[in-house]
């Protein structure tokens, strides 16, 4: 089985830890568009070169260029095989309905789009307690003021499509994982 799932969720909501886990259990592949754009930037490619500015600015790198990578990762075999967890892609409706048609193409289809769910007040509090550099109470509202306004289209775009799954994000890590597996068909 290749299961092929968008994860959703604020900042500080558990996301990178709860994709860790389900590559160690379950042997999905983990490809985080920011983790992509990051190791291209450093390399200084083309790609590194267009985006850097973007990323620096908080600003999305456009549509068809994520579309065009994220495009030619799925096609690879170790996702084919194992199935992938897409983690900051899709951003906007219309990746959304690019990887609709990608996954189409492949005779596939998304399996789900899991939401992590943390309040607002609990997801603060957590960046806050991290106490990063970027950190600033001004910093993490607007962050999490950008991923309403991005999150909240797909959220009726793959609920629309009977796809989106909630996970309730607060308790240990243990009991999301558990949650998390469950609402995936995974455990
Ligand atoms: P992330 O690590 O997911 O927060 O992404 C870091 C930055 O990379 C974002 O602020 C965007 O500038 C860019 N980025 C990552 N994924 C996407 C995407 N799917 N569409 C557009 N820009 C993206």
């Amino acid at each position: 089985m290749a299961p092929r799932i968008v994860v959703l969720g604020r900042q500080g909501a558990g996301k990178g830890t709860q994709c860790a886990r389900l590559v160690d259990a379950h042997g999905i592949i983990h490809v985080s568009t920011g983790d992509m754009l990051r190791a291209a930037v450093a390399a200084g490619t083309e790609l590194g070169q267009q985006a850097d500015a973007i990323m620096k600015a908080g600003d999305l790198v456009p549509d068809d260029v994520m579309i065009g990578i994220v495009g030619e990762r799925l096609a690879e075999a170790d996702i084919m095989e194992n199935g992938v967890l897409l983690d900051g892609f899709p951003r906007t409706p219309a990746q959304a309905d690019a990887l609709e048609a990608i996954l189409a193409d492949q005779g596939n289809e998304l399996d789900a789009a899991i939401n992590i769910d943390v309040p607002l007040d609990e997801v603060t509090a957590r960046m806050m307690a991290r106490g990063r550099e970027d950190d600033t109470p001004e910093g993490i509202a607007r962050r999490l003021e950008l991923y309403e306004e991005q999150t909240a289209p797909l959220i009726e775009w793959f609920s629309a499509r009977d796809k989106l799954v909630i996970v309730d994000g607060m308790g240990t890590e243990d009991e999301i994982f558990a949650r998390v597996e469950g609402s995936l068909g995974l455990s």
